[in-house]
């Protein structure tokens, strides 16, 4: 969220010279998102609705009806934008699944340029559903629940196919959301078996509507939800976490705060509220599922959502109308989230993924982080921040070619394991008990990754737990 006059010394920067011109890749950003189109994602909507129910028990072999004609369709969509599509699928029972079903999700891939295996995923799920989470029969519009995900995956599609980036997107339709988050377990399954280095996972849930039933409306803000600390693992960094600190720090709140940032520097009229739990209260989402597979994960969903408007059926009672219908939807208000998640995937895609720093410092009036270097970085911005600030406040810019390792060929000047550090920047000064610390990379044409904080668990990668200690 744009914070304004909370630091005295941004008024000064800006007083002195005129505001600086966009930076180069935000200028780029801007000029990708721009043919997004609300009118397009309501044609896709139409389509979507047009199935009849999309429920994950209704028919996969009917062509006009059914879950498995709107994954077809979504299979055409893709490839006409000249995308090599999957269709990973398993089958699982459940409480909401009485028989053995086969769940499959249904996935588009641009293959990365120079880091194919470095990926970022936009999710939203193409299943829905009315009042009885069983019933397949009647219809189930699913418009906004989650017509809206799905139509941003496939706006997606079309504005970024026409673009190379380094590393790799995936676009995906899932299915079995609503009978118990099935096609996220499929696809971050899948993910793990393709060896994907995930990035990111940017799952849209609901992102399609402005106002609520008591009249709140608000088109300006989209909610990001991220968890705190990492799931994946958590007992065994729960010592560490104590120790060192890092609740707010898991790679999936950083994620967070790029969208925040992202969508400040964007002005596409939208402002994230960043909100630091895993999901709305007590609901969950497809994200969940990437988590706990130990990719970081973010759920994107309105300011203000319409609970007569999901998960209902069709009707009219006491004058109100009931029912996830497409004439509830904002398209102008689903453009601009679909704009700031494409920003993201093509900002995400561009950059090298961030490194894994750490930090030391205790007991020392000076602070120093350490991390390995990056395939295809050509700097690194370290950041800090005081540990109940949301956004990161400091910055300092280390060039990859002054990291001593790259530098001198050999180890430079490390402590710790020069396995583990090959650049690392002293912060004279700065207190380590008083701030958290991370690092981003930026790639030879300036993109700049989420940032890793150098914190227990705040790797991108799935956490792995260490070896037992050898009994003695
Ligand atoms: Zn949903």
């Amino acid at each position: 969220m744009r914070k304004l006059g909370l630091f005295p010394c941004l008024l000064l920067v800006a007083a002195a010279p005129p505001q600086n011109p966009p930076s180069a890749p935000d200028a780029r950003l801007r000029e990708i998102v721009a043919p997004v189109s609300g009118a397009q994602m309501k044609r896709t909507v139409e389509k979507l609705v047009s199935f009849g129910t999309r429920h994950t028990l209704s028919s996969q072999t009917d062509p006009n009806r059914g879950i498995g004609a709107a994954l077809n369709w979504t299979e055409g969509q893709f490839r006409s934008f000249g995308l090599p599509t999957e269709r990973p699928c398993d089958t699982f029972t459940g409480t909401r699944m009485p028989t053995p079903t086969r769940i499959c999700d249904m996935i588009a891939i641009q293959r990365g340029t120079e880091r194919p295996n470095d990926v970022v995923i936009i999710t939203g799920h193409v299943d829905s559903r009315v009042t009885d989470p069983l019933n397949a029969k009647d219809d189930a519009p699913g418009a906004n629940d989650d017509g809206s995900g799905t139509a941003a995956v496939i706006e997606a599609a079309r504005v970024l196919s026409k673009h190379k980036f380094p590393g790799t997107i995936i676009y995906a339709a899932l299915s079995g959301e609503e009978q118990g988050l099935y096609g996220g377990k499929v696809l971050a399954a899948y993910a793990k078996a393709q060896g994907w280095n995930v990035v990111a996972n940017l799952n849209n849930d609901i992102i399609g509507n402005s106002c609520g039933s008591d009249g709140v409306c608000n088109d300006k803000l989209v909610r990001v939800f991220s968890e705190g600390p990492r799931w994946q693992g958590h007992e065994q960094l729960a010592k560490q976490l104590r120790s060192l600190g890092g609740e707010n720090d898991a790679p999936s709140r950083n994620i967070s705060r790029y969208l925040d940032s992202l969508a400040d520097r964007l002005n596409i009229g939208l402002d994230v509220m960043q909100v630091w739990r895993n999901d709305r209260f007590g609901r969950g989402g497809d994200h969940t599922e990437f988590l706990n597979a130990g990719y970081p994960a973010v759920r994107l969903s309105v300011a203000v959502e319409n609970y007569n408007w999901q998960h209902q059926d069709l009707r009219t009672e006491n004058g109100i109308k009931y029912g996830d219908m497409i004439e509830n939807m904002d398209f102008p208000y689903l453009e601009k989230i679909t704009k700031l998640n494409v920003a993201a995937l093509a900002g995400i895609a561009s950059a090298p993924p961030p490194p894994e720093p750490t930090v030391e410092g205790g007991v020392s009036t000076n602070t120093r982080i350490g991390w390995h270097a990056m395939a295809g970085a050509s700097s690194y911005v370290i950041r800090w921040r005081r540990t109940d600030a949301n956004q990161w406040q400091e910055q300092r810019t280390q060039l990859n070619t002054l990291c001593p390792s790259i530098a001198t060929g050999r180890g430079g000047e490390v402590r710790g394991d020069p396995m583990l550090i090959s650049c690392d920047v002293t912060l004279d000064g700065v207190r380590v008990d008083d701030w958290v610390f991370g690092v981003s990379s930026v790639g030879a044409d300036g993109f700049e990754s989420p940032v890793a904080s150098a914190v227990p668990g705040g790797a991108f990668r799935p956490y792995v737990a260490p070896p037992p200690e050898p009994v003695k």
